[in-house]
């Protein structure tokens, strides 16, 4: 996890092998979650919170409740559970003035601690047994017969508590005071880093203490006030940096291109939608003014291809080089064919990828260095090429998720810095888009051509659920369409069967399709393929050689099959709604209307499909998505490739993030 909260503290230097108590097993557990040093253990924030400041009274009660209760213990009773005695089941009572409840244990260390009488506070949760409540395995201390120092005891035990996402070998309780322990011996070197003005005018809790507060928290009101200053902050220096390197390119030389952004696309037999007009427009205005950085940003099918082509045609023109950078090369090849289609006739285009020819792709390096070649499509070979070019103007990254962020500053390394257009098919909520990419500007294709490229009025995808137990009459479904011209793709979640799930594996599903439907030809696509058969598959496909496809979800991103109209996704809760969507997309591309057949059994139907079903619009399925996922955690979000945030919430801190956003603009 990127360490934003203490990059170049002297803190992310000491590491957390020097604390008392952190040996090489704990370090080693530490590790897996990610924690080396002491800056890092700041900023390992909570999950959650324990609240054991309320006291219940045993006959307040109830299953499901997770309670802290102070009483006297009952008769002790202790059984071996295995002959060693390394297992042992200790059961026993709580008793207050109210009642009593049944507390059971499975820590044969607490078989000499415990003894009837004593007077002791448990937390844990409440649940009922032959109708009976009990608590099993509750945290537990027996308090000192001296009074003051009892109070102490209850005093450390029934606080607000923190809740570390935990690993094996680490409890919480040792978390806990790994906390504590770093914080009294470095906790005074945090170090206030917010100009002043902000932190009065936007009323923050200073740093050290926000920290603090945030892992030792005292109570609701202070442990609110330091984590809404620690996502402030968070959010303050990722738009601060976003500005910074907007700010720098507005200085940096660029290529200045001039065109009038009409008839920048050859051949074409239809009209470019408003939104591609105006994206092309916006893009090109940056081109003459300054710096060019920008997203374009378009649901599956609103053809951003041709937007970052006729960009691409205008530079040509210009005199100058471009790139155009895809994940893989099926989509490599296919932006190849219709760059040639469309391209003016100033243009000379290469095709590079991992498989070209050392002969070949010398070749290629030589006509870019001497400038013959004005236009390279391809492959991550191309970052290879870094060197090579004479005068590089223009890189364009398709699905730019697909990228690291290192990968892409090879090229951009580049001077004059080439302009830079990222594309991307996966709509990113807006509150996210503002902080992935503050440091570039948005292009949005909203709208999806309503004409095809043959002119044909295009229609709606429809999105149907089909229950299991109507598997034939799907089938049947399925071979009509083909007869009547449609081709279709068959999504299953897995490449091998294996016993231990229940899943359907794409291979036995290709030849049970060939089984059920004899008359066709079945192909097959999936990753562990090499990207020569992969190329070939997808190619038989494009042909109509075969007319059913069986894949996995390589079949994702951006491929584009005209005469695709069903797709059948299998298990469909294996994958995000964005991802479905996706999916989705590969579909209704052509003439024909497009089909999504999520194919689900009876106890997989849930709202979340039945949302799905009901609407094509990607920014709102990204929307529902990231709230799905829940938020803090994981989210999902990671998988796109977009940064993780450490303490900040895009869904619940909207207004935090627009107030760190308007501080950002200030260059304090
Ligand atoms: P995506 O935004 O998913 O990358 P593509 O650029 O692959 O979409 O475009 C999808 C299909 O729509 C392509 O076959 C493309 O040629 C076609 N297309 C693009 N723009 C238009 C338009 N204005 N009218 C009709 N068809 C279009
Ligand atoms: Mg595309």
């Amino acid at each position: 996890m990127e360490n934003i909260f203490f990059a170049n503290d002297i803190m992310s230097k000491i590491s957390l092998t020097k604390i008392p108590g952190v040996g090489t097993a704990r370090s080693t557990a530490l590790a897996r979650l990610g924690l080396f040093y002491v800056a890092d253990i700041f900023n390992f924030f909570p999950s959650r919170y324990e609240d054991r400041r309320n006291f219940s009274k045993v006959n307040e009660l109830y299953d499901g409740y997770t309670v802290c209760v102070e009483g006297c213990l009952g008769t002790i009773s202790s059984k071996r559970l295995d002959p060693s005695g390394r297992r042992m089941l200790i059961q026993t009572t709580l008793e207050d003035e109210t009642g009593q409840i049944q507390l059971i244990f499975f820590n044969r260390f607490l078989d000499k601690q415990l003894a009837e009488g004593a007077k002791v506070v448990i937390y844990g949760s409440v649940s009922v047994r032959q109708d009976k409540l009990q608590i099993v395995s509750p945290e537990i201390i027996v308090l000192d017969n001296d009074e003051q120092k009892a109070k102490e005891q209850i005093a450390n035990f029934s606080r607000l508590l923190p809740v570390y996402p935990l690993t094996e070998g680490l409890k919480q309780s040792y978390m806990r005071k790994l906390v504590a322990e770093v914080f009294k011996l470095y906790g005074h070197l945090i170090k206030e880093n917010l100009p002043s003005e902000i932190l009065s005018c936007r009323s923050l809790m200073d740093r050290a203490q926000a920290f603090k507060e945030t892992h030792l928290p005292n109570d609701e009101k202070n442990l609110n006030e330091g984590r809404k200053r620690l996502k402030y902050e968070e959010l303050f220096i990722k738009f601060s940096s976003g500005e910074n390197v907007r700010r720098e390119s507005q200085k940096t030389p660029f290529y200045k291109i001039t065109s009038d952004s009409k008839d920048l696309l050859k051949n074409l037999n239809f009209c470019l939608t408003d939104d591609q007009t105006n994206a092309i427009e916006e893009i090109l205005r940056d081109m003459t003014t300054c710096h060019m950085s920008r997203l374009l940003q378009g649901d599956v099918g609103s053809g951003k291809t041709l937007v970052a082509l006729a960009v691409a045609n205008a530079t040509i023109k210009n005199g100058y080089q471009v790139a155009f950078l895809a994940p893989t090369e099926v989509l490599a090849e296919q932006i190849y064919e219709e760059a040639k289609k469309v391209a003016p006739v100033a243009a000379h285009i290469a095709f590079l990828t991992g498989k070209t020819s050392k002969t070949e792709r010398k070749l290629i390096e030589e006509e870019l260095s001497n400038g013959k070649i004005n236009f390279v499509i391809g492959t991550h070979a191309l970052f290879s090429l870094t060197e090579k070019f004479k005068n590089l103007a223009l890189l364009i990254i398709d699905e730019q998720q697909r990228f690291g962020v290192n990968q892409r500053k090879t090229l951009l390394a580049i001077k004059p810095t080439p302009h830079l257009l990222m594309m991307t098919a996966t709509p990113i909520p807006r509150t996210l888009t503002q902080v992935l990419y503050s440091d570039m500007t948005l292009s949005i294709l909203k709208q999806r051509p309503l004409v095809t490229k043959n002119g044909i009025k295009r229609k709606e995808i429809t999105t149907k659920i089909v229950p299991t137990k109507d598997v034939q009459k799907l089938l049947a479904f399925v071979g009509s369409e083909i007869k009547n011209g449609g081709r279709v793709y068959w999504i299953c979640p897995r490449v091998e069967d294996d016993e231990a799930s229940n899943l359907p594996a794409v291979e036995k599903r290709v030849e049970w399709l060939a089984r059920m439907l004899p008359m066709f030809s079945v192909g097959l696509i999936h990753g562990q393929m090499n990207s020569d058969e992969k190329l070939l598959a997808m190619d038989k496909f494009k042909k109509g050689e075969c007319q059913l496809l069986a894949g996995t979800t390589v079949l994702e991103v951006g491929i584009d099959v005209s005469e695709a109209s069903v797709i059948v996704i299998e298990s469909p809760n294996r994958y995000g709604m964005s991802q479905l969507h996706q999916l989705r997309g590969r579909v209704g591309r052509g003439s024909r209307r497009g089909v999504c057949i999520l194919l689900v059994r009876q106890d997989e139907l849930n709202e979340r499909l039945k949302f799905f079903a009901s609407t094509n619009d990607g920014f709102l399925i990204a929307e529902k998505d990231l709230e799905n996922r829940g938020s803090g955690d994981t989210f999902g979000v990671a998988q796109h490739g977009f940064a993780n945030f450490l303490i900040a919430d895009p869904l619940n801190d909207a207004e935090i993030f627009a107030e760190a956003k308007e501080d950002a603009k200030i260059n304090y």
